[in-house]
C-alpha cells in the first residue's frame, strides 16, 4: 500500500513538473533582453518600425477605466492569454503591469520605435444605444490616450462607435486629443459600414485625416455579432468618402459569395490607392497558412503595415518544415511575442517597407 502510495506520488510529482515544464515550454522559455538584436534585426529596421494594431486592455485597475464582460474575463483565451504573459486576472494592478509588460517586450524586441494602442468602444444596437451585454471589453479613449501622453512609445488609437448619439462630437475630442486612427471590428461592435450614420462619420474622419483601421474578414476571436459586417467590399464606403482605410489582418478568414474575403480585398486594392492591409494576427494558428500567400502577392506587398494584435499568441509551431530549422527554432523559443512575430515574419520574407509604412500612411496626425 506504502509502496504503491508512494510511486503514486513520485509519479504525480513527476507529471507534475513535467506539466510545469511543458507549461514554460508553451509560454516559450527564452525572456532575456533581446542580447541577439544586431543578427536578427537588419539594421535599418532597428528601433525603426510602427506596429498600428496593439490592444491595451483590462479590468479597470489603477482607474483605468478598463472592462471585461464576465463570460469573456472567465474564457480560456483570457485565462490562458495573461498566463502567457504571467498576469494573473486577480491582480489589483492588472492593467497597469499589462502596459509594462507591453513596454519592455517592445523595447527588448529591438525592431519596433512605437505602438499604436488601441481604445475599443461597446457594441451598440441598431439604434444608437450601448450594449455591454455583446461587449467582450471596453477600453476606454481617454486611458489611451493618457498613456499615448506619458509614453513616447505609444500613439493613440481611438475607437468610437459611429451610430452613438454623440459619435461626431467624441471624434472632434478624439482628433483634439492627437488620435492617430479610428479603430472598428464591425463584426464585434454591429456597425455595418454602409449604414448612413457612418457616411457622416467618414467625413469627418476626412476632414481631421484620421485613417480607420477597420477588422476585415471573419472574427473567431471574440464575441461576434455578424461575419457579414466584416465583409471587404463594404469597405468601399469610407473609400468613397476619402478615408485612409486599414483593412486588419488583411481580411484573411471567410468567405463571401464564392470568393475568400482575402480575394475580395486584393482585388480592390489596385481601384483604391487609399486602401491599406496590416499584417496583425497573421502569425496566429488560425491564419498562419494565408501569411505567405500574402506577402507573395505584388498587390498586397506594396500596401502592407506591420500591426501584431498584441497581446494575441503569434504561433511559430505551426510553421515547421516551411522555413529553414535555425529560424523556427528561434522564433519557437521566444517567449516576447512581439518578437516572436516579428522572426517569423521576416523568416517568411516580409518586406522592410511594411514595418515603417504606418508612419507614412499615419504621417498627416503623427507629430515629429
Ligand atoms: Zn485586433
Amino acid at each position: 500500500m506504502g509502496f504503491t502510495r508512494r510511486k503514486l506520488l513520485i509519479g504525480g510529482g513527476g507529471a507534475l513538473a513535467l506539466g510545469a515544464g511543458a507549461a514554460v515550454l508553451l509560454r516559450g522559455f527564452d525572456d532575456q533582453p533581446e542580447r541577439d538584436i544586431p543578427a536578427h534585426v537588419p539594421p535599418e529596421l532597428r528601433n525603426a518600425a510602427l506596429d498600428v494594431h496593439v490592444h491595451a486592455l483590462g479590468t479597470g485597475t489603477g482607474g483605468s477605466g478598463c472592462w471585461m464582460h464576465e463570460s469573456f474575463r472567465s474564457s480560456i483565451q483570457v485565462r490562458a492569454g495573461l498566463w502567457c504573459y504571467r498576469l494573473r486576472l486577480s491582480q489589483p494592478d492588472l492593467d497597469q503591469a499589462y502596459i509594462e509588460y507591453l513596454r519592455t517586450r517592445m523595447k527588448r524586441a529591438g525592431f519596433l520605435k512605437q505602438a499604436v494602442l488601441l481604445a475599443m468602444d461597446y457594441s451598440h444596437t441598431a439604434a444608437g444605444q450601448r450594449s455591454a451585454a455583446h461587449t467582450p471589453f471596453f477600453t476606454p479613449n481617454d486611458y489611451v490616450a493618457r498613456l499615448a501622453r506619458d509614453y513616447a512609445e505609444f500613439l493613440f488609437g481611438a475607437s468610437i462607435h459611429p451610430y452613438r448619439p454623440d459619435a461626431l462630437d467624441e471624434l472632434d475630442r478624439v482628433a483634439a486629443m492627437g488620435a492617430v486612427l479610428v479603430k472598428w471590428i464591425p463584426n464585434v461592435q454591429a456597425i455595418d459600414l454602409r449604414d448612413s450614420r457612418c457616411r457622416a462619420f467618414y467625413g469627418k474622419l476626412a476632414v481631421h485625416k484620421i485613417a480607420l483601421l477597420s477588422h476585415a474578414g471573419d472574427e473567431q476571436a471574440t464575441f461576434v455579432a455578424g461575419q457579414e459586417y466584416g465583409d471587404p467590399r463594404r469597405l468601399v464606403a469610407p473609400l468613397e468618402e476619402g478615408v485612409t482605410v486599414i483593412a486588419a489582418h488583411a481580411a484573411s478568414l471567410g468567405q463571401r459569395d464564392g470568393k475568400s474575403n482575402l480575394q475580395w480585398l486584393t482585388e480592390m486594392i489596385s481601384r483604391w490607392p487609399n486602401l491599406y492591409v496590416d499584417t496583425s494576427a497573421l502569425t496566429l494558428v488560425t491564419r498562419g497558412r494565408t501569411l505567405r500567400p500574402i506577402i507573395e502577392d505584388s498587390a498586397l506587398r506594396a500596401r502592407l503595415i506591420h500591426g501584431s494584435d498584441f497581446p494575441l499568441p503569434p504561433a511559430a509551431t505551426m510553421y515547421f518544415g516551411s522555413m529553414p530549422l535555425s529560424a523556427w527554432w528561434d522564433s519557437w523559443k521566444r517567449e516576447n511575442p512581439l518578437m516572436r512575430d516579428f522572426l517569423l515574419k521576416q523568416a517568411l520574407g516580409m518586406p522592410a517597407d511594411a514595418y515603417t509604412r504606418g508612419y507614412k500612411v499615419l504621417a498627416p496626425r503623427i507629430r515629429q
